[in-house]
């Protein structure tokens, strides 16, 4: 995996350092630009991140749409193999203070495997 890792990664990156391989997660996926793991507080029986591999603080700092549609194509691939994109499932980028984001690295939640109300909290 640290192969495909990009020079953009910053050392001091959580998810950075998860993409590199030295800190451990629960990987469900992989592709060139992207990773899967699962989240180790879940809040649904499927929540997953995905992750792209290149370092980038939040969506607002995203400026590439394949790199966009690359999370987005991962999240479909997973919510497949995981079981529930027959049921449904939710996909969620929290962006900022405001979005309630606590990690400074770009990842969309995934989540399935129960009903999700609207509007959010
Ligand atoms: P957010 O609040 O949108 O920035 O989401 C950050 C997510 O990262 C939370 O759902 C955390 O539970 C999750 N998280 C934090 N540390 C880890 C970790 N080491 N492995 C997997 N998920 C993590």
């Amino acid at each position: 995996m640290s192969d495909l890792t990009p020079l953009a990664a910053e050392p001091t990156c959580l998810f950075c350092r998860i993409v590199a391989g030295t800190i451990p997660a629960t990987l469900v996926a992989s592709t060139p630009e992207a990773i899967a793991f699962r989240d180790i507080a879940p809040q649904a029986p499927v929540h997953v991140l995905i992750v792209p591999r290149a370092h980038l603080p939040s969506l607002d700092a995203a400026e590439d749409p394949a790199l966009l549609g690359a999370v987005l194509a991962l999240a479909r691939q997973v919510a497949r193999e995981q079981g529930i994109a027959e049921g449904g499932y939710r996909c969620v980028i929290n962006t900022g203070d405001d979005g309630g984001q606590t990690v400074g690295h770009l990842h969309l939640h995934l989540l399935g495997g129960r009903a999700h109300g609207w509007p959010p909290g």
